[in-house]
């Protein structure tokens, strides 16, 4: 292949978040503090690089606790949040928890809480089967809250209760694509209660901001994360409306279009919130196997948040 001059447009922020971070530092502390194995409940967070890593250091992956053989070992939440019966059946169970759902998902959880306290039915906005939306409506019993996942689902629905209604919305979704949905119940429910804050958290807003500054100049836009990670794959929706003439997830199996982009002149890239930072270098490096690459990184803001894990792991 010739050595043509490609130019990368780095959208920034990009890749992990607080609540990421977060996620994977209780697993190691729970690790050092427990020793190994500490079962962790779902992927710790969507990404298949760091749950191997994980695994390396004695992080055992299940899905639910019955897997569980030896119950005498400790088992942490991921960081999508847990409906109120996964605690609950680790303390029937008699066994260790820790909790790795992100203060920001544990935000929209106590929010459900409230307004079912208030009388209110619930609409949550969110992608039917993701962890987060099930461990969201997991913390009512169940017909508190129903599902809308599409402009359509907003048109079609009616209040069959005889409540008022209110909203929530999943962390990670598109925020063009909710502001839609939440238009469309307003319209057809002028009464509906919002949240005080919106539910979508910093770290989905900012990195869709950044993608959306810098997407209509890319030919390519390629977003470092796994299938399952919601807010990588929004991340790919946002380039392609925003003005990108072709936008790909790059995950585990990918397999890097080079012949594509070797028609290029400018292409784009970022990553989930889930998506180490290791894993945009390892990108970036092979396309400087094939090509002259000058990087240019867009930031629209810098992020400072940081959570704090539980206290119980220091
Ligand atoms: S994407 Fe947002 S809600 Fe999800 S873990 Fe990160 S900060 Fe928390």
């Amino acid at each position: 292949m010739e050595n043509k001059s490609i130019k990368i447009l780095l959208a920034a922020p990009r890749g992990f978040c607080a609540g990421v971070d977060r996620a994977i530092e209780i697993v190691k502390k729970s690790i050092q503090k427990y020793g190994s194995p500490v079962y962790v409940r779902h992927e710790i967070v969507h990404n298949k690089h760091v749950v191997e890593s994980l695994k390396k250091i004695g992080a055992i992956f299940v899905e639910e606790l019955d897997e569980i053989k030896d119950k005498s070992r400790p088992v942490i939440f991921s960081a999508h949040g847990v409906p109120k019966s996964v605690p609950l059946e680790a303390s029937n169970l008699n066994m260790t928890y820790v909790d790795a759902t992100c203060p920001l998902v544990s935000k929209v959880h106590r929010e459900a809480e409230n307004i079912n306290k208030q009388g209110k039915h619930i609409l949550l906005i969110g992608h039917k089967n993701h962890p987060e939306v099930i461990g969201t409506m997991g913390q009512l019993p169940s017909g508190s809250i129903d599902l809308i996942e599409s402009t359509d689902d907003a048109f079609k629905y009616e209040n069959k209760s005889t409540k008022n209604l209110a909203y929530i919305t999943q962390t990670t979704l598109s925020v063009d694509d909710t502001k839609d949905i939440i238009e469309i119940l307003k319209s057809k429910f002028p009464d509906i209660y919002e949240p005080k804050k919106e539910d979508i958290c910093y770290a989905t807003t900012n990195r869709q901001e950044a993608v959306k500054k810098i997407a209509s100049q890319c030919e390519m836009f390629f977003v470092i994360g796994s299938r399952n990670s919601s807010n990588s794959v929004r991340l790919v929706e946002v380039a392609k409306k925003n003005g990108s003439k072709h936008a790909e997830l790059i995950h585990s199996e990918s397999i890097i279009p080079l012949e594509k982009i070797k028609k290029c002149k400018i292409i784009g890239i970022s990553s989930g919130a889930s998506a180490p930072e290791v894993l945009v270098k390892d990108f970036i490096n092979e396309l400087k196997k094939q090509f002259t690459i000058e990087i240019e990184e867009v930031e629209i803001t810098k992020e400072n948040i940081t959570f704090k894990i539980p206290g119980k792991l220091n």
